[in-house]
């Protein structure tokens, strides 16, 4: 699943197979209605980060804090995610990119159905395609059912790698959850020191973490 970008609701009218660059590639996704999610936001949120970032982490979608800012994780579990980020010794704009499976807001902030994530996968694979991580961490089950696995289970499938396309990726708990449930943040930390581990053997053998 991960790069492909062909999926069944593919539109001749929205190839992003020529896009070379990030910049272009989200304008043309800002003006995505392939799904009736965007009549129900304020706006795309397409992701941020460093465009050289070889470390992706991927979300389920925006939330209302996102949609009212236009930019992904700034709410409660954004703010915990740069936490997490800071004691890996991460910089939301050196080391990393940040993008969702659907880029605008369900209502209520619901799971997006399989066929709003069915529509904005040209959108995902795209990015995916031009940052080309060589880690992607999947932060909660919609991103591992995307990207991954449609039958993943977060419980089951985090903290365990696995290679697609050349890319290690890493499912674990989203920053949400732990928010609801304080006793997952002993796995997740454990996930986010391996984040740290395979950076370092994959991407800089001298990356300075703070704790790890
Ligand atoms: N939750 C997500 O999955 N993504 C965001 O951008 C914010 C909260």
């Amino acid at each position: 699943m991960l790069f492909e970008e062909t999926s069944l609701f593919t539109d001749p009218d929205w190839d992003l197979s020529g896009f070379d660059n990030l910049d272009d590639l989200e304008k043309k996704v800002k003006e995505c209605t392939r799904c009736s999610l965007r009549a129900g936001c304020r706006g795309v949120v397409f992701g941020e980060g460093s465009p050289q970032a070889q470390l992706v982490l991927c979300g389920e979608g925006p939330g209302g804090d996102e949609d009212l800012l236009g930019r992904p994780f700034v709410g409660r579990a954004g703010q915990l995610l740069d936490k997490i980020l800071e004691v890996c010794g991460f910089e939301r704009f050196r080391h990393v990119y940040i993008l969702n499976v659907v880029k605008c807001r369900p209502p209520g902030n619901r799971t997006p159905t399989e066929e709003e994530v069915a529509a904005c996968r040209p959108n995902l694979n795209a990015q995916l395609r031009l940052l080309r991580p060589k880690i992607l961490v999947l932060l909660g089950a919609a991103a591992l059912q995307a990207v991954l696995d449609p039958k993943g289970k977060i419980t089951r499938d985090r903290g365990k790698w696995v290679q697609r396309a050349g890319v290690y990726v890493l499912p674990t708990y989203h920053p949400a959850a732990l928010l609801r449930n304080p006793h997952l943040k002993k796995e997740s930390w454990a996930d986010f020191q391996q984040v740290v581990a395979r950076y370092r053997e994959l991407i800089d053998p001298r990356h300075y973490s703070p704790h790890c």
